[in-house]
């Protein structure tokens, strides 16, 4: 198939050709070039995300706006939303008070005229020629007809299908549109095509010109799988750059004394799931290059003790295992409990984080007498030197940047297992880590009963503290979640606090209550989980520090205060503390007390009280989100989807893992987008 050579529908000519002999200059110009920007209208686009020419032309509509009907002026009537066609006669603008502006212009048509207004557009006044064609579309008001969008020129469709973007109060939907079309006259013919002329999809200018301007909805569309696969293929080259091709990892032998050792001193059989896992490390292990698996599975799937078997292979053949946690908190919870299975078979362990850990865990890890490093991002910074190190697990992968995760790998090529407690959705998965290999434990162990979750109005929340009180009068424990307030951990710390403080003299009174925070230091908060988990508290009162790693069996219930204000994805990681054990337990979803839940809230609500199934829900979720924020807001680098519909673009994954194959070691104008994204900001 050949490429559509004039695209369908684009008229080039709509767009100003660059004038004289000005060359195309870069889409990475900043946003201020760009006619009626100033530094504050610059700053208000940087709130969204917008700070060059590139940034405009890459803001992704939401969605287009229906087609309204055309009507003649002479027959406008009524508050319908329509478009009228004309020519433009005298244009004036006025001030109406402060610093408001008001554009009119008499239109005419054959059956008539009429004075439409445009407000806050000051510089219309030179853009809009009295002569020129015009397409609006708005509906009568006061003084005449009030524009909402227009199209210079004949083509009619446009106004149809004008795009909506996520806007802000400050700078309106309309507004975009105005620089993206500025963008598009000034830059878009500076625009190359880095993929070969064979793809049945619009060239990449085409593209961007009709994702802002299509004719239709199929033009619209097309545009954006051309957009969709540009981000794939600049996603799969970073991936595919970030793996060193040539590294040579230490094959390991077979697993010998230690490891049956440890699968004795465990408490328990290791599932079918967590079998395959292992065995599947074991196959990469064996060979000389690197392994880079990702292994995926639910909270409480039972993914740790996987790992500590992949670190304690490297043990056994005396090298060392370390593991890299996002948190302090994650990493001292995995900590305590590998540093109780090591204890068991006699495997010497430490924790390095930015608080915990010295120059003597330093140098325990440098010669070799550490066996496994537990620890935040402190274990790859240069001053760590391991003995030989030769696995390495990174927890919750998609929190580090890629520059973390390559020098944790720099001069030293240790197998690698990325382990994620978040589930992704597979498709996604596979967009982001490439082509690494992935075990899935998708089966939790075999005796946990799924855990009962129920959404209780804020009227009935006395009755949930009623049922959780039940459970601490059988000797249960509990969690209770605090509302998520503001960003800062201060303040959601002295609010656990204070409401710590008065679920003891309220609801709990009676029981041992404990809190946990982010505010606390790392030696109080070891301390309040090991009284938790020996069972000298009842309730443990949380922030969301809870979220990962807490692990306590005997925990079977847990109440989230104001659910409704948490994300799906964290309520499903909260919701993981409980469940752990045989017990059957609970987890009860408080809403807010007279405030009107937004569809949103409701519809994560009720999608955890259906489901228990973290895949399913990491779909729902990005049925919701969009897969835009799916990782988080730039927390990641990672989150730069804007185009792509995973669900959708599946052929496209496929395609575009193909291209980044031939272009890879090509030097051209991608390379330049994958050292951006590369170079993306940690959160
Ligand atoms: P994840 O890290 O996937 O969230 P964990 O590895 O922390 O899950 O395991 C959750 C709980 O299940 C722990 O208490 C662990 O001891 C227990 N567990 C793990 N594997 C099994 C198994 N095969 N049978 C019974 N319990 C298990
Ligand atoms: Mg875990």
């Amino acid at each position: 198939m050949t490429r559509h050579a004039g695209f369908a529908g684009v008229d080039q000519d709509r767009f100003e050709r660059p004038r004289g002999f000005c060359v195309p200059k870069g889409l990475d110009t900043a946003v201020d070039t760009l006619p009626g920007v100033g530094p504050t209208v610059a700053k208000r686009l940087r709130a969204l995300g917008i700070a060059t020419v590139g940034d405009v032309l890459l803001h992704a509509p939401r969605r287009y706006e229906r087609a309204a009907d055309e009507v003649s002026i002479s027959q406008l009537w009524g508050q319908d939303e329509v478009a009228i066609a004309g020519v433009v006669r005298d244009v004036r603008s006025r001030r109406i008070g402060g610093r408001r502006t008001i554009v009119t212009a008499r239109i005419e048509d054959s059956s008539g005229s009429i004075s439409a207004s445009w407000f806050n557009q000051p510089w219309l006044v030179e853009r809009l020629k009295p002569g020129m064609h015009i397409r609006l579309r708005g509906k009568l008001g006061r003084h005449g007809f009030d524009v909402k969008t227009y199209d210079v020129g004949e083509a009619r469709a446009t106004a149809d299908f004008a795009p909506v973007y996520p806007a802000s109060e400050q700078v309106p939907s309309w507004r975009l549109r105005e620089l993206a079309r500025a963008a598009l006259d000034r830059y878009v013919h500076g625009v190359h095509d880095p993929l070969p002329a064979t793809l049945p999809l619009p060239i990449r200018r085409d593209a961007l010109a009709a994702i802002h301007f299509p004719a239709d909805e199929a033009e619209a569309e097309l545009a954006r799988r051309r957009l969709a696969l540009d981000e794939l293929v600049t996603l799969q080259l970073a991936v595919a750059r970030s793996r060193d091709d040539d590294a040579v990892a230490v094959p390991l032998p077979p697993s010998g004394e230690l490891i049956t050792r440890y699968r004795a001193a465990l408490p328990f059989t290791l599932t079918e799931h967590q079998e395959r896992a292992i065995e599947q490390i074991d196959a990469d292990l064996s060979r000389a290059v690197p392994m880079q698996r990702l292994l995926q599975g639910d909270v409480g799937s039972g993914k740790t003790v996987v790992a500590l078997y992949a670190l304690l292979r490297a043990v056994e053949t005396g090298r060392q295992g370390a593991l890299m946690a996002p948190t302090e908190t994650l990493a001292e919870q995995h900590f305590l409990t590998i540093e109780s299975l090591c204890a068991e078979v006699g495997v010497r362990c430490v924790l390095l984080t930015g608080s915990a850990g010295s120059k003597r865990v330093r140098e325990a890890i440098a010669v070799g007498e550490a066996q496994i490093a537990v620890g935040t991002h402190a274990l790859i910074q240069r001053e760590v030197e391991f003995a030989d190190l030769a696995v390495a697990v990174v927890d919750e992968q998609h929190r580090f940047g890629v520059e973390q995760r390559k020098a944790l790998v720099e001069g030293r090529t240790p197998h690698v297992l990325h382990m994620t407690a978040t589930p992704i959705p597979r498709t996604l998965a596979l967009t982001i880590y490439g082509d690494l290999a992935v075990s899935e434990i998708a089966k939790p162990p075999a005796e946990r009963k799924p855990i009962v979750t129920a959404w209780v109005g804020a009227e009935r929340s006395s009755e949930a503290y009623e049922r959780l009180c039940r459970h601490l009068d059988a000797g249960r424990q509990a969690y209770v979640v605090c509302p998520l307030i503001e960003q800062s951990e201060t303040r959601l710390a002295r609010a656990a606090e204070a409401e710590a403080e008065r679920l003891r003299n309220a609801e709990l009174r009676g029981h041992r209550v404990g809190l946990l925070h982010g505010r606390l230091k790392p030696d109080e908060r070891r301390e309040v989980m090991r009284q938790f988990k020996e069972g000298e508290l009842d309730v443990l009162v949380a922030t969301t520090v809870i979220e990962v790693g807490v692990d306590v069996p005997n925990a079977t219930i847990m109440i989230v205060q104001e659910a409704d204000r948490f994300g799906l994805a964290q309520l499903h990681q909260l919701r993981g503390r409980v469940g752990r054990g045989s017990e059957q337990s609970y987890c009860l979803l408080v809403s807010r007390p007279k405030v009107e839940l937004t569809d949103g809230a409701q519809a994560r609500l009720r999608a955890l009280v259906d489901s228990n199934d973290g895949f399913a829900l990491a779909e729902a979720d990005l049925e919701l989100r969009g897969e835009g924020q799916l990782l988080g807001t730039r927390q990641s680098g990672w989150s730069d989807l804007r185009f792509t519909r995973l669900r959708e673009d599946r052929d496209l994954l496929e395609q575009a893992r193909d291209l980044a194959r031939e272009l890879r070691d090509v030097d051209g104008p991608w390379q330049d987008e994958v050292d951006r994204l590369q170079g993306a900001p940690e959160a």
